[in-house]
């Protein structure tokens, strides 16, 4: 995940059923306290989950011992549904609604065949996914024992859900299937675990990535020199892109990532390619922007062209969409994002902002379903590296017992 922290203005706290009335269950307490006394147990399994490899598209045997461990846990209805998530059933009281999804997601960022042993040195754990997103894991499977070795009945139902494809590659592909398809038209509230430290993020960065290729009919650099040229014609897309003016507020970015083609310094190239990104807090601001760049490159396609107007060579430009993620600017006085940040009031953690990312909750925050992803506790700043690590801080254990403690309180007592 990615995130750009905002400022919150003082909101008025309006809540249903207020997180400190919810904390004064003593049920719900003693769910909070098992979470503190099985701190152990949520880091052994952060650890061990970490050690099963999950690269994009291969979060199989992952999942299968996900899917073990809820079994072990006395979770209902598992099941592993067409697209790789694992989902099962804390069933509610009376009735199925509110239905509540909370979940972390399966993959991580790196290729297969690296090696996932997590290395303890003193404190640091030091391992690939280990903050992200093992974390997450972890604290699903924390919540997910305190509930069910716990005499508390939540009203709703919760889903305790394992997503694939959160990463990149993956365009969240796992939980687009759960609201597409698996779970349609069903949830009412959805709770990500994703990355560490206490975070809400409350707003989706919505991105759209393309992979562009100019092609022409190549040639000799000397001999054939006067047609249109693949490589000069994304130069002059690239010059327009790089001009295009975009707001600060809401956040809207735009990138050329990579750059490939041509094949010797004295051919002119029959291909060449570049990936690109663009991202907007807003909806609107990415589709404005979306325009622009579409027409930046069918700039580049008709200058080259114009350049050359005796030349009969073909020059074509081909835009291949390689991921879409809806952005999303849901208020900050949602109650689902009041409850995420009244629970960690109640339990004495600090929240100065709500954030934005790019998560799971990007996709049922698209469709207007309450979302907010949580920070897993602790600290792990090197996610998506090589270097990624994993500390504990002595707090780690309240995210567990924040993620349960907004679950109950959507869920209902
Ligand atoms: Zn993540």
């Amino acid at each position: 995940m990615k995130q750009v922290v905002l400022f919150l203005s003082l909101l008025p706290l309006v809540l249903g059923q207020s997180p400190d009335a919810v904390l004064s269950d003593p049920k719900v307490k003693e769910v909070i306290a098992s979470i503190q006394r099985n701190n152990a147990w949520t880091m052994q399994q952060q650890v061990s989950i970490c050690e099963i490899a999950a690269p994009p598209f291969q979060e199989a045997e992952r999942a299968k011992e996900f899917a073990r461990r809820l079994a072990a846990l006395g979770m209902a209805d598992i099941r592993t549904d067409s697209e790789g998530n694992v989902i099962s059933r804390l069933p509610g009281s009376s009735e199925q609604k509110p239905l509540i999804v909370f979940s972390a997601h399966l993959d991580t960022v790196f290729p297969p065949g690296m090696d996932v042993k997590v290395k303890q040195e003193g404190k640091r754990l030091r391992g690939l996914g280990i903050g992200d997103d093992c974390r997450g894991l972890a604290v699903v499977l924390a919540v997910a024992k305190a509930f069910r070795e716990s005499d508390l009945k939540l009203k709703g139902t919760v889903l305790f859900v394992a997503t694939v494809g959160e990463e990149g590659q993956g365009d969240l592909r796992g939980v687009r299937h759960l609201f597409t398809k698996e779970l349609k038209g069903q949830v009412d509230a959805f709770i990500s675990i994703d990355g560490t430290g206490f975070r809400v993020t409350a707003r989706g960065v919505g991105s759209n990535r393309y992979k562009v290729t100019y092609r022409g009919r190549g040639g000799h650099s000397y001999g054939a020199f006067g047609m249109p040229n693949p490589a000069h014609a994304m130069g002059r897309a690239i010059a327009r892109i790089a001009d295009i003016e975009v707001p600060q507020s809401p956040r809207t970015t735009f990138n050329v990532g990579t750059v490939t083609g041509g094949t010797s310094v004295n051919s002119v190239p029959i291909e060449v390619s570049m990936e690109l990104d663009i991202r907007s807090e807003s909806a609107k601001e990415l589709a404005t922007l979306d325009e622009r760049l579409r027409a930046a490159l069918q700039f580049g396609l008709d200058a080259e062209k114009k350049r050359w107007p005796d030349s009969k060579a073909m020059l074509e430009l081909e835009i291949k969409t390689m991921g879409l993620r809806p952005a999303a600017e849901p208020s900050d006085e949602m109650p689902i994002v009041q409850k995420a940040l009244g629970t960690a009031k109640a339990l004495g953690i600090t929240i100065f902002a709500t954030g934005s990312g790019s998560t799971d909750s990007n996709l049922p925050m698209s469709l207007g379903i309450p979302a907010v992803t949580l920070g897993g506790g602790g600290m792990s700043p090197n996610a998506h590296s090589i270097d990624e690590w994993f500390e504990e801080r002595e707090d780690s254990y309240k995210a567990p017992q924040w993620a349960a403690l907004l679950v109950a309180a959507l869920a209902g007592l």
